[in-house]
């Protein structure tokens, strides 16, 4: 049986925390494009089962659309079953999970796996709304855009692929304050529990996304 303590065989994670537009899935992709990591977004896993039609993705949307969590029992076992299928002495960069402390609990009980350190992204809400409700993606390769800071060079065409750049339902102005407001709910549990169980690390993300990269590099050596 694999272990925590078989550091050989694990799968080394990263978590990323923080708030709905902090930059945490724009600083995962840019690290796993010059890097070794690899980014999963529970975000992205469920939008490509909606997008697909799937049972998961079915179940995911009634919760999304309202930006509402998807519920523990349905996240921790699509979280197992994504990590059991990497490789040993991966290093994952979790985007997104774990969102509750069922969920961090579980993770770190999950055999095949260790938690390495966990980052806070710190911001306030008051930006993290603009960033927000401002913000487009790639439809087909998930490519982050905003209406006033990163246009595309070409208007809803994305710079990467050629694929169309929409809004995210959940991107709407009432569904982001909810999803707001149920980080807040949340998170001061995890960050507690990373501050005692685990390694958690805060970055002020009010600042240059190359900036922010350049201390996550040093992080994540
Ligand atoms: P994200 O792209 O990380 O902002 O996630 C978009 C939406 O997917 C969230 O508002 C939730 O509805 C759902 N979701 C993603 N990850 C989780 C998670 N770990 N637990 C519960 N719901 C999640």
């Amino acid at each position: 049986m694999r272990s925590f303590a078989d550091a050989e065989v694990s799968v080394r994670i990263t978590v990323f925390l923080g708030a709905p537009g902090s930059g945490k899935g724009t600083q995962a992709k840019m690290l796993s494009q010059r890097e070794r990591f690899v980014h999963l977004s529970t975000g992205d896993i469920l939008r490509n089962a909606i997008k697909e039609g799937t049972a998961l993705g079915k179940e995911a949307k009634t919760f999304m659309d309202k930006g509402e969590l998807v519920p523990d029992s349905t996240m921790i076992g699509l979280i197992k079953d994504t990590l059991s299928q990497l490789k040993p002495n991966q290093h994952v960069i979790l985007d997104g999970f774990p969102r509750t402390v069922a969920q961090a609990e579980a993770l770190n009980t999950n055999s095949d796996t260790h938690v390495d350190q966990a980052i806070l992204f710190e911001i306030a809400d008051s930006l993290l709304i603009e960033r927000l409700t401002g913000r487009r993606v790639c439809k087909q390769c998930g490519q982050p855009f905003h209406t006033k800071h990163i246009r595309p060079k070409q208007d809803g065409v994305c710079d990467q692929c050629g694929g169309e750049v929409v809004q995210r339902s959940d991107d709407h102005e009432d569904v982001v304050r909810r999803r707001l407001e149920i980080f807040h709910a949340q998170n001061k549990g995890l960050v507690d529990y990373y501050a005692k169980k685990q390694n958690l690390r805060r970055i002020n993300v009010d600042q240059p996304a190359d900036s922010v990269q350049q201390i996550l590099m040093e992080l994540l050596k």
